[in-house]
């Protein structure tokens, strides 16, 4: 199970560096948190910094997981 975290820096690749996926230069950087549960709650797993599309892209297919658990 995954939760995300996406933060608008207000600031372009001069300040952060490259999109971390597609690695082109990015006007408005994102930057994204990827936190992984665990028995005691969800910590972080991963942080990138990119385009908000490259790092949408990137996320875990948890939503059917999600709608099944859902149905049940
Ligand atoms: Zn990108």
């Amino acid at each position: 199970m995954y939760k995300y975290k996406l933060i608008n820096e207000h600031a372009s690749s001069d300040k952060y560096g490259k999109c971390e996926i597609c690695n082109k230069y990015v006007d408005n950087i994102y930057y994204q948190i990827e936190y992984k549960k665990y028995k005691l709650g969800y910590f972080i797993n991963n942080e990138l910094w990119g385009h908000k599309d490259c790092l949408i892209k990137l996320r875990k297919k948890v939503n059917h997981v999600k709608e099944f658990s859902l149905s049940l």
